[in-house]
């Protein structure tokens, strides 16, 4: 069972579109990047022309793809949405970016793994407004420039550092998203079932809150996990009782680690003796890429202080030992 995991999965997929809100007042927490957010919209709203191009940063679950959606809905535009991996050819994101109409919002997912040539075609598209398509094949083809209304790229990436310097210069408002706090967590599964009508005691929120690892899709997850519970037990409201009982079930970690933190913090624990490990010695213990220890894994067990990174490498804190149950060894100080 991946319950924890923050990428979507099957079904869920589905149903993240019933949770998502639509409008910015509706977005539950991250009130500096709302702000700045309305600011930005506001003033191409009030300008008549369409904003510049929007970088959302930051792990799965947190809100990029429904922070794209908001944009386009705040600036009553239309929103095409595509992905650094769908288009497997320069020639994909060309007829893409030539259907566009004025205004209209691209939304692209992943985007730091769009294929070069696709890359420089984009950032020059964003910086000029024009592409350059090829018409026929081998030494007889040419390539005609076109160009394009005015349009709003929204790239969301989990790899900001992957993104090649001159596509991250051409978008002028960047975002980083993070895990969200309990109260925001709370608010936010506060939110989630109102919207699927199930009433929720707010101890039942908070213990919700704490297990849905600061990412609104995995609270949105163990909610529906929830309800379940709820309707065969033929519970009229969710209490606390109910959360840990159902998701005791479910074998859901108190602290929301999922199946890959735990590996992290039992590999870091008991093959390297609490570290300081490095990166890649430690994702091949784990049987993961680097990449996803290092943007989904590792942000939030040190932002909860079960790891700290030093110039050596990655250590476990005394909460990681304490949390797997193991007596750590006497010279632990972190
Ligand atoms: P990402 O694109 O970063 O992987 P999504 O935007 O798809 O994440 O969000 C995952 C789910 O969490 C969606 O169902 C969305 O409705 C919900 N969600 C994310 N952020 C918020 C938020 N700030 N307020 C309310 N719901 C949110």
């Amino acid at each position: 069972l991946r319950m924890v995991q923050a990428a979507p999965i099957g079904a869920d997929a589905v149903s993240d579109e019933e949770l998502r809100p639509q409008g910015l007042d509706e977005f539950i927490g991250q009130p500096q990047l709302k702000a700045q957010m309305k600011l930005f919209l506001d003033a191409a709203r009030k300008r008549g022309v369409a904003p510049d191009h929007i970088l959302l940063a930051g792990p799965p679950g947190l809100g990029k793809t429904t922070l794209a959606m908001i944009v386009a809905h705040e600036l009553e535009s239309a929103i095409r949405v595509t992905s650094g991996p769908a288009i497997a050819h320069a020639g994909d994101l060309a007829s893409i970016l030539s259907s566009l109409e004025e205004g209209e919002v691209l939304f692209i997912d992943e985007i730091h793994r769009l294929p070069r040539p696709a890359e420089e075609l984009l950032y020059i598209a964003m910086e000029d407004f024009r592409v350059d398509v090829v018409v026929g094949k081998g030494p007889g083809a040419s390539s005609i420039p076109l160009t394009l209304p005015r349009f709003t790229v929204v790239g969301a990436t989990t790899r900001e550092g992957m993104l090649p310097a001159p596509l991250r210069a051409r978008f002028g408002f960047t975002a980083h998203l993070d895990f969200y706090p309990r109260s925001e967590m709370q608010r936010l599964i506060q939110r989630s079932s109102a919207v699927l009508g199930l009433p929720v005691d707010d101890d039942a929120a908070d213990q919700l809150a704490r297990r849905s690892r600061g990412t609104p899709r995995i609270a949105n997850r163990l909610l529906r996990r929830v309800r379940d519970w709820a309707v065969v037990h033929d519970l009229p409201r969710v209490d606390a009782q109910a959360v840990i009982e159902s998701l005791d079930l479910y074998q859901i970690d108190t602290e929301g680690l999922d199946r890959l933190d735990m590996a992290v913090l039992e590999a870091i624990c008991r093959n390297f003796n609490g570290g300081p490990v490095g990166l890649n010695n430690l994702a091949a213990m784990v049987g993961e890429e680097s990449e996803t220890v290092e943007t989904v894994c590792e942000p939030y067990l040190v932002r909860e202080g079960f790891l700290i990174r030093t110039p050596k490498g990655r250590v476990a804190t005394r909460k990681a030992w304490q949390h797997l149950g193991i007596l750590p060894p006497d010279d632990v100080n972190v």
